[in-house]
């Protein structure tokens, strides 16, 4: 890249993502409309196009005079995703998706197709700024937040997908979120909960997705833990903890040295006894890090320690980062950690690592592409 296409990139970066209507509340959709010489009633119209029928296509909105959903359209429905390149594996159930955002910014997101269900893990962050050190994404550090329609957007997109039967299986319905793609949601507070509350709201102000199918991930950031749980909202809370000691959990998860185990452990809990929602404990073994069997043992305990039935643990093999030193745990010393977890009585299950040959496993969306 040359100097000058540099400096053009960097002017782009600075710019704001487009309005989106997802950005804005119910009541400030009508004041958009309205603002733009609308009858109010044409927001839920939109909406309905939108959340509903999945589509920001002015074409498809028959129920509005052509001037309006072309301009509606264009000026609050933008195309703020384009997809660059997809990626499948699990013979065509899971689906990752590289996104060029409109300042040339690149995220991805990854769809998997279950029996039972199908689930979105999205992007919250272009990047991340806490540089956990297993991480693909911890090591690109921050550009930026993602605004709410672009969550929205990923969210629309995948939903769409299942709805026209791209995935095998036929037609189906996107029925989870898990926000553990790129980037740490509590960093981008605003923006995350108002995406999550167009996901959970029922149509046609969002996706309806059940709030409890739903999941906010956290390396650990208390205020946003609490924020989370005042919310009124049933959402899953996962906590990426990775190691039950502040002196290892500090050197993997550096946010640590701010807010530490027992600190972050207190906060998960007080977010189970505000909304009655069982936390899942996110816990990527690495071999000879902090699989120890010592390890498990107090991991155990201080959950136990908190309560019963508050919590579930998930441990999952490491997904290697290219370049990193660290590497997946034995089959048989996953087993042991699992086992001991268990005997404390903390209920356990190993998280799936579908997609890992496309890199779309977690930790493993680095978006790395030349442009
Ligand atoms: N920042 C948030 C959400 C994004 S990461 C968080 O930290 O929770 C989503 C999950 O993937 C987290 O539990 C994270 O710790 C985990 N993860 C990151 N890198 C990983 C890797 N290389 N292998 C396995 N899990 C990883």
């Amino acid at each position: 890249m040359n100097a000058l296409d540099l400096a053009g990139s960097h002017a782009r970066l600075r710019s704001r993502p487009p309005l989106h209507l997802a950005d804005l509340t119910p009541a400030e959709r009508v004041r958009a409309v309205v603002e733009r010489g609308h009858p109010g009633f044409r927001a839920k119209q939109l909406a309905t196009h939108y959340f509903d029928r999945l589509t920001r296509d002015p074409a498809a909105m028959t129920d509005l005079p052509v001037a309006a959903r072309e301009t509606l359209a264009a000026d609050l429905l933008p195309p703020l995703l384009t997809p660059v390149r997809t990626l499948d594996a699990d013979q065509g159930t899971t689906v990752k998706t590289l996104w060029r955002l409109h300042d040339g910014a690149l995220v991805e997101s990854v769809l998997m197709r279950y029996p039972r269900r199908a689930t979105l893990c999205l992007s919250s962050q272009v990047g991340c700024g806490l540089a956990c050190a297993f991480c693909a994404t911890g090591q690109q550090g921050l550009t930026r937040n993602l605004s709410a329609g672009e969550m929205v957007e990923q969210v629309r997109a995948a939903a769409a997908a299942m709805a026209a039967g791209e995935l095998p299986g036929g037609p189906g319905r996107l029925s989870n979120v898990v926000l553990m793609g790129m980037g740490e949601p509590m960093a981008n507070y605003a923006r995350m909960i108002a995406a999550v509350r167009a996901i959970v709201a029922p149509s046609p102000e969002g996706f309806g997705i059940s709030a409890r199918n739903v999941t906010v991930s956290t390396a650990g950031l208390v205020p946003g833990i609490d924020k989370l749980a005042a919310e009124g909202l049933p959402l899953t809370l996962a906590l990426s903890l990775h190691a039950p000691d502040d002196e290892l959990r500090s050197e993997l998860v550096p946010v640590n040295t701010r807010w530490g185990v027992a600190k972050v452990l207190d906060a998960a809990y007080r977010y189970f006894e505000a909304t009655g929602r069982r936390v899942s404990i996110e816990y990527a073994l690495m071999r000879d890090v902090n699989d120890q069997a010592w390890r498990a043992d107090l991991l155990g305990e201080l959950l136990a320690a908190r309560g019963r039935g508050w919590v579930h643990a998930n441990p999952i093999p490491l997904n290697p980062v290219p370049g990193s030193r660290w590497t997946a745990s034995e089959p048989s010393v996953e087993a042991e950690f699992v086992a001991r977890l268990r005997k404390h009585g903390v209920p356990t299950t190993v998280r799936d690592t579908r997609g890992s040959e496309i890199d779309g496993a977690c930790g493993q969306l680095a978006g790395a592409e030349d442009e």
